[in-house]
């Protein structure tokens, strides 16, 4: 381009609505939405915006739909990397019913069906039963601790109320619990968490289900019919006279509403710049609320070598490994591995074999001699750009209030939404789904 340059030549095209070489063909409506990102939240408010009328157009950064629902089939077996689990799959759930709808067949998971061990053995039913008693003291502890907390009171102080008098297995037994409970559900190591706001989220009744299509049935099906375009990367949001413009490594679009669902780790990283910026009180919860790592580990082996329960874990000192048993979703012998925060974190940073061979060293304590895994996973939530991390969390410093700060809209043309635009059930799939929503009926309230 000679005697203009490029970002003039772009903003004379926006300004007569024509299409520069490079940028993306804005569509002539009025009543045009951008929405950022093709997860769970935006796939729901494309809909809901499109079905009452909207133009809409999602952009991806990524090469595929779904965000943090993404199925992988490399091991001969589908494989939720990400969200897994319908928490809670009664009538309530909005996922309740369009999993039915479209008849994906489902694991009703069993959380007592548990197998711990401890030197190689299975441990016996008597301590079973005396570490469930100890972890139930150990939280009614907590819950009293928890009524005069600070903002700044972690969930460690829960962890220091254990007894000094209990035998190892116990105090390890104890602790599994607490990390399966606690910190693997919530995607973050006690010191990171809120004790104030400790289960102070809602969460739907009913059964745990995971897909045997994997998540990735729900994505396709959301996404049919709506316009999107993956692998374009969304860096600039400026709001102009009447207009906003989206600016994106595909060049420049400009709507009358944009939503925003990147996760809060891409929100806090500054990948997007708002202009003007966001709001005082939003930035502030903003920088309150953190991302915690949830790290999966999926091995497929020769064959099955362990008991034909749900979890297992081995009972020691130091981090926490929650396995799955995924014979029962998939039909194949392979198992998942849970785990969380600078652990997880840690063995991201790392080589594969790091991660393999932490899995693979609890399971030779559990099991002895296995054989050696013939496929493996391992996920990078936190390292991936466009995550950051695998849910957000009420981290030590914030509250549920940062969550409602999320979630209400403050702007007429530019909008949040995504998991932690939810103060009711933040982190999960069914609170970004409710988010998503909300951000179009806010939408549909001003047209
Ligand atoms: C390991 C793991 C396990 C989980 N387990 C469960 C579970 O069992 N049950 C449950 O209910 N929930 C679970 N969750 C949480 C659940 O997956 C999320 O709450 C939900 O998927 C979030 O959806 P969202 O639409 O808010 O965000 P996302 O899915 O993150 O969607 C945002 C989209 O924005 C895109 N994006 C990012 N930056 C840009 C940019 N600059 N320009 C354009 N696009 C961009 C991203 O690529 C992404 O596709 C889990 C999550 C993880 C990671």
């Amino acid at each position: 381009m000679d005697s203009m340059n490029r970002k003039q030549f772009l903003a004379l095209a926006a300004l007569a609505g024509m299409a520069a070489p490079g940028c993306l063909e804005a569509k002539g409506s009025s009543r045009k939405v951008i929405v950022v990102g093709a997860g769970m939240a935006g796939l729901v408010a494309a809909t809901r915006l499109k079905q009452a009328g909207m133009e809409v157009e999602i952009l991806e950064a990524g090469n595929r739909v779904g965000g943090r629902m993404w199925t992988d089939t490399s091991l001969g077996m589908a494989l939720d990397l990400g969200a897994a689990w319908v928490h809670g799959a009664g009538e309530k759930n909005p996922l309740t019913s369009l999993v039915k709808k479209l008849s994906i067949p489902v694991l009703e998971t069993d959380a007592d069906s548990l197998a711990l061990y401890s030197d190689g053995e299975e441990i016996s039913d008597e301590l079973y039963e005396e570490i469930d008693e100890n972890t139930e003291d150990l939280y009614s502890s907590g819950r009293n601790l928890k009524r005069r907390a600070r903002l700044n009171d972690t969930m460690e102080e829960v962890l220091e109320e254990m007894p000094d008098d209990l035998s190892k297995t116990v105090r390890q037994g104890v602790r599994w619990n607490f990390a399966s409970d606690v910190e693997i559900e919530l995607s973050a190591d006690a010191r990171e968490l809120s004790l104030k706001y400790w289960d102070e989220d809602y969460a739907f009744d009913g059964p745990e289900w995971l897909l045997k299509t994997g998540f990735v049935a729900v994505a396709r099906h959301l996404a049919q019919g709506l316009m999107i375009r993956t692998n374009t990367t969304v860096s600039r949001i400026r709001k102009t006279a009447n207009q906003v413009e989206v600016h994106t490594n595909a060049g420049q679009l400009q709507a009358d509403f944009v939503v925003v669902t990147c996760s809060v780790g891409v929100l806090q990283s500054g990948a997007i710049r708002f202009e003007p910026g966001l709001s005082q009180e939003r930035q502030e919860a903003l920088s309150r609320i953190k991302m915690g790592t949830m790290k999966k580990i999926a091995l497929s082996f020769p064959r099955a070598f362990w008991p034909s329960v749900h979890r297992m874990g081995d009972l020691r000192d130091g981090p926490t490994l929650e396995f799955w048993n995924l014979q029962p979703l998939t039909g194949k012998p392979a198992l998942v591995a849970l785990t969380q925060g600078a652990f997880a974190r840690e063995l991201e940073r790392g080589h594969e074999k790091g991660a393999k061979e932490v899995a693979m060293e609890h399971l030779r304590s559990m099991f002895g001699k296995v054989p050696d895994p013939i496929g493996m996973i391992r996920t990078k939530w936190h390292s991936d750009p466009l995550f950051r991390g695998s849910y957000s969390i009420v981290a030590s410093g914030s509250s549920i209030g940062d969550f409602e700060t999320m979630a209400e809209q403050d702007d007429d043309r530019v909008f949040l939404a995504g998991e932690a635009c939810n103060a009711r059930y933040p982190g999960t799939l069914h609170g970004a789904y409710l988010s998503g929503v909300s951000v179009a009926k806010s939408i549909l309230e001003l047209v």
